[in-house]
């Protein structure tokens, strides 16, 4: 079957309503990350749903929220906490602590480090922060922590000897080399790597770390809506072939093992499940 090891499901919702009937029909499992209550709330009652492929819910602070929030404040003109602004970390973190305390996560994040411009550098103190709280919960619930890193390798080794403690943890829209891939395996973390759009819009990086990494820690995403093929407003569930489909090219050219596209899903499948459980 297939499987979306990263997307925003209520996002994509608000720009494609019929987004939830196209998942079941292609038949796509999927792990979907929340940043605040709307959609945490959504993704649950999405994933009870019966008769459809399985749902994983995953909650973070997203590492752009404080830049994101600082924006809103700029914009609103006001001094710190006088308008409350539409993106709160503080709210974002609290509602993460009740979900891990009452049990309701199933994979904690996205979470991590966002170093690709100056806007996200001015927070770099305050990522590592909520990045450090979201370890230690993830730590301590035994949940798989789901990574966003832009420009921030560095600190994915720096954290190495606690991110060995986990069960598993998921590079989203992997984006660092492949020797940092291999190297990260050699220091025993159990890590992921997973690729969306980026490997069929030239990304020289991704395409190669896709093509060489072990097969059995390959993962695809869409990261839906977030990361849209050419000439799209947004991604969607169907990408998910093409990506499958781009993924085994890259392997087959590379003569890595799993390059036809029933081999790469059927090990992303077994990756995806053996990641977020079920
Ligand atoms: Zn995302």
């Amino acid at each position: 079957m297939l499987t979306d090891a990263h997307c925003h499901p209520r996002e994509l919702l608000l720009r494609f309503p019929e987004a939830e009937e196209e998942r079941q029909r292609l038949d796509i499992a999927c792990a979907a990350s929340a940043w605040n209550r709307d959609d945490f709330i959504c993704h649950e009652a999405l994933a009870r749903r019966r008769g459809s492929p399985r749902m994983v819910c995953c909650f973070g602070v997203h590492p752009q929220l404080p830049a994101a929030e600082a924006g809103e404040r700029l914009r609103a003109g006001a001094e710190e906490g006088a308008v409350p602004p539409r993106f709160s970390v503080g709210e974002s973190l609290a509602l993460l602590e009740t979900l891990a305390e009452e049990g309701r996560l199933e994979a904690i994040g996205e979470t991590g480090f966002d170093l690709y411009n100056q806007t996200y550098r001015a927070t770099a103190a305050r990522q590592e922060e909520l990045f450090a709280r979201h370890l230690e919960l993830a730590v301590k619930k035994r949940l798989p922590l789901v990574l966003h890193i832009r420009r921030a390798m560095d600190k994915v080794f720096f954290h190495a000897r606690t991110l060995k403690k986990l069960p598993a943890v998921v590079l989203h829209s992997y984006s660092g080399t492949l020797r940092e891939g291999l190297d990260l395996l050699k220091r025993g973390v159990e890590a992921y790597f997973s690729f969306g759009s980026p490997i069929l819009l030239n990304h020289k990086t991704a395409m190669e770390a896709c093509a060489l990494l072990p097969p059995e820690r390959l993962l695809l995403e869409t990261d839906a809506p977030y990361q849209p093929l050419r000439g799209r407003a947004f991604s969607q569930w169907g990408d998910l072939a093409l990506i499958l489909r781009g993924a085994a090219a890259l392997r087959k050219e590379a003569g890595s093992p799993c390059g036809t596209p029933g081999e790469v899903e059927a090990v992303t499948g077994d990756n995806f499940f053996r990641v977020y459980g079920g």
